[in-house]
This record gives structure tokens, sequence and C-alpha cells, in this order.
């Protein structure tokens, strides 16, 4: 999968990009991340990226010609499915939208700066405006870092055990169940005995009811929309049933 990035911020996108899984999946050659500079894609001689806003009032605006520029310079190399505009008005960013992307072949993130981006760039060159929460960040450089890693841990053969994106939180519409590592006891806090016991069955039925347990008293939103089998059912349904029962008693 092919990531562009336009910011004025090349170095810190590629400091960032220089880390971890998504470092490992672009040596690997599984993304191929490209960070390009803004400023590139300007004519004069202050590389000017931004100016005043229309109708007056605080604060700069990022032109649309070196962002057009910049995306038509990336398309002229091959086809791009789609131009993500970075944006707090966007369509919230979630694990199924890092799906979505990472089935596409060719995507292109722009960072935005200031007040904002001509709006121009919404309207005519982005095919769509993702936000990753509703909170106002300075730039687009750290939502589009967002994406990309939680684009890119979902490559095939990014991760290393594919199991462990497969139960991560939001992958089947659960939070994950708890993770313990050595020593067994820690300060007087043991792990439960389930997972030092070597039964695989009941670490599994353990695993999905605390999932479940979790995500109930946690995020009960995401259940109505979660993967659930007849056994996840019968589990949330004896929780359920508990619970209604404590209340009770109270
Ligand atoms: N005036 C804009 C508004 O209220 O919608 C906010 C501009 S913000 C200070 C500058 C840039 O940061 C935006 O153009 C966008 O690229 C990025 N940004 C800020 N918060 C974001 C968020 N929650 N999600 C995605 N991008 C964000």
């Amino acid at each position: 999968m092919r990531i562009d990035l336009v910011t004025i911020f090349p170095r810190a996108c590629e400091a960032a990009l220089g880390e971890g899984i998504v470092r490992r999946a672009i040596d690997r050659g599984l993304a191929d991340v490209r960070v390009h500079d803004l400023r590139d894609h300007t004519a004069d001689r202050h590389r000017t990226v931004d100016d005043v806003s229309y109708g007056g009032g605080p604060g700069m605006v990022l032109k649309a010609e070196p962002l057009f520029k910049a995306v038509e310079a990336i398309t002229a190399e091959g086809p791009v499915d789609a131009v993500v505009l970075t944006s707090p008005q966007g369509r919230r960013f979630t694990q199924a939208e890092a799906a979505r992307l990472a089935a596409l072949g060719h995507i292109v993130l722009l960072c935005g700066r200031y007040e904002g981006v001509d709006e121009r760039v919404r309207t005519a060159l982005a095919t769509e405006a993702l936000s990753i929460g509703d909170y106002v960040l300075s730039g687009g450089e750290l939502p589009a870092l967002v994406i990309v890693d939680a684009v890119v841990r979902l490559l095939p053969g990014a991760v290393g055990d594919e199991q462990s994106v497969e139960a991560d939180s939001f992958s089947r519409g659960l939070l994950d169940y708890p993770h313990f590592t050595r020593p067994a006891e820690f300060r007087g806090l043991r792990v439960p005995d389930v997972l030092l016991s070597g039964n695989h069955g009941e670490i599994r039925r353990w695993r999905k009811r605390e999932a479940l347990a979790r995500t109930l008293a946690l995020r009960p939103d995401l259940l109505p929309h979660a993967e659930l089998d007849d056994e996840a059912r019968e589990m949330l349904r004896a929780m359920r049933d508990e619970r209604g029962a404590e209340h009770g008693r109270h």
C-alpha cells in the first residue's frame, strides 16, 4: 500500500515514521509511505503556503494552490484511491475506517495548519475528511500519523502475530481482554489463576468473558454493533442477568 503525507513539517513526520511497527512495515516493503513538503509546491521566493482569511479575522489559512499542486504531482505518478483531508470537522476516524483505508491501494493525507485550509481543498480536492476526535489540534500532522499507524498495522504481515491485531480493541467491536506478563505475582498482585492453568479452553473462555465484561462496563455503546457468536451472546445474557439481580438486591 502507498500512503503520501502532505505537510509543512516533513521532518517531524519522518521522525515519527522512523520507529516501531510502521518503520518495520516500510522496511519490509508492505507500506510505501512518502512525506512531501508543501513548500516544494509553491512558486514564490518565500515559499508561501498561507495567507490571510477573506472577510478578515485572526489567523492564517493554508492556500489552495500548493495543496492542489502537491496532490497533482502525486496523482501524476499513478492512481490515488482517496485524498483525505485531516479536519476536526471530518467523519470520526475509527477502527472500521482504518480497515476501510487499509484495503485501498493508495491514499493521500493532507495536513492542515493555522485556521485550517482554503475551503476549496475540501470541496474540490479531498475525497473525504477525517477527524481523530472532538478536540482541536494545531495541525494535521498528528492526526495523519495516527491514521498511518492504525492503517499500517492492519496490513497483512505488519504486526508479527496476526492474532494480536484480531484481538485488539474494536476489531470485533469489543474491547480487548486484559493482558499480564511475568512475574505471576507482583507486589502481592496475582495474575488470575486461569491464565497459569495451561487449560487452553478455559483461558479462551475467560478472555472472551473478560472482553465482553469490559465492553459492557466501559463501552456498552459498542455492543449492538459487535460480532457476537452464540457463546458470547450467552455469556452476555448471563452477565446482564447477574447485574439485574444485583440491582434488584439494592
Ligand atoms: N479552525 C478549524 C476548525 O475549527 O475546524 C481548526 C483548524 S486546526 C487549528 C488546524 C488543522 O489541524 C486542521 O486543518 C486539521 O488539519 C488539523 N486538526 C486539528 N484537529 C483535528 C482533529 N481532531 N482531527 C483531524 N485533524 C485535526
